[in-house]
């Protein structure tokens, strides 16, 4: 990425707000420093480091269909049984508004 005043090469640059890329010579990146500490934000939220990346969960896929919103991609959670006889349960959360949905078929 390049500093949109002087087309310089952007370093990372850390603060208390988050990590960014910015211009070794102090030229405001307003727009991409905006995003990225909406990123950390939710990053921290979430308690996930990767699965944000601009409002688009970079998980989501696997195909199934939303309920509530349609979106056609989906994040598979597994969940590990607490007993070894028992099956994992898995759940579908949704890419676009992250709605979690237990699968069915996992009656025999
Ligand atoms: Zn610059
Ligand atoms: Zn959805």
């Amino acid at each position: 990425m390049f500093c949109k005043t002087c087309g310089g090469l952007l370093i990372l640059k850390k603060t208390p707000y988050g990590k960014w890329m910015a211009c070794p010579q102090g030229h405001a990146q307003p727009e991409l420093n905006q995003e990225q500490v909406t990123s950390v934000e939710k990053n921290l939220k979430q308690g996930r480091k990767m699965e944000v990346s601009d409002g688009i969960n970079i998980l989501a896929v696997h195909d199934h269909t939303c309920k509530k919103c349609g979106h056609d991609k989906a994040e598979l959670l597994e969940i590990m049984p607490s007993y070894s006889d028992e099956d994992c349960i898995f759940r579908m959360k949704c890419g676009n508004c992250g709605v979690v949905e237990q699968l069915e078929g996992k009656v025999k």
